[in-house]
């Protein structure tokens, strides 16, 4: 069943994720369905908050609706950008239509700020994408973990987001070479973690490549491993960090 929140406390937090700045949470909770799945990060963050008593998470990871967090982002006066949803999928089927166009609503309404949207539920952003608003601070991405779920893309490319991105993160196969036609950024990460599945060197060199020879930007967020922070995110001994060029998209 949906659970809805009433909570006023916890409006943003600052993240690690490094190509963002702040998560904003008005959704909650989530169910697995690919393989990108497996070692959800925010499966295990909701059952540790639930534990914690945290007054966002009495429901642990069921997605539970926020409401008194859809106009957070009209207060923040500091231009940020804002990943949307970290703990949650907001194309999710159990949200309701009404609630995501609220959300997406108030990100039209904060030209500020940039938000950033990432789904594995390609289908349902095809569906609902015709009903919603499409700003330009908006920039909408699909998960690409593996070969078997490359259809999202075709899913994106039907939205008129002003950056259309791929996160291929946790990458557990071979991807390149991909159709990039009206993909605008590429992020590529393996994943990290007890558990923590390999990512092989060529399936990243591929994307790299593809993507330099497209001029799409390319971002290499880390190797991955058990401990992270010894694998690093080098690649051929220099870091990936482009962004999307936004300067005169619709
Ligand atoms: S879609 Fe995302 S949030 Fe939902 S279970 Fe999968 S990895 Fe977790």
């Amino acid at each position: 069943m949906l659970k809805a929140s009433t909570r006023t406390n916890v409006m943003t937090t600052k993240t690690r994720i490094e190509w963002t700045e702040v998560t904003w949470n008005p959704v909650t909770g989530c169910t697995k369905l690919s393989q990108g799945c497996k070692h959800c990060y925010a499966e295990r963050m909701a059952h540790r908050l639930k534990a914690m008593r945290n007054p966002r998470y009495p429901n642990g990871f069921e997605i539970t609706l926020h409401e008194d967090l859809i106009d957070a982002p009209r207060r923040w006066k500091k231009p940020t950008r804002v990943f949307v949803n970290s703990m949650s999928d907001l194309f999710h089927e159990a949200i309701p239509p009404d609630f995501v166009e609220r959300l997406f609503h108030t990100m039209a309404e904060c030209p500020q700020h940039q938000f950033q949207i990432l789904t594995k539920r390609g289908k349902r952003l095809r569906e609902l994408a015709p009903s919603l608003p499409w700003p330009k601070n908006l920039w909408m991405g699909v998960s690409v973990e593996h070969a078997d779920v490359v259809g999202r893309i075709d899913d994106l490319r039907t939205v008129p987001a002003a950056v259309r991105f791929l996160s291929c993160e946790p990458l557990l196969g071979p991807l390149a070479p991909l159709r990039l036609e009206g993909i605008h950024w590429i992020i590529v990460g393996g994943e990290s973690g007890s558990g923590a599945r390999k990512m092989e060197p060529q399936w990243v060199y591929k994307l790299r490549d593809q993507c330099l020879a497209a001029d799409v930007p390319f971002f290499f967020k880390q190797w991955g491993g058990v401990r992270k922070d010894l694998s690093g995110r080098e690649l051929d001994g220099r870091t990936y960090d482009a962004l999307p060029n936004v300067a005169g998209r619709c």
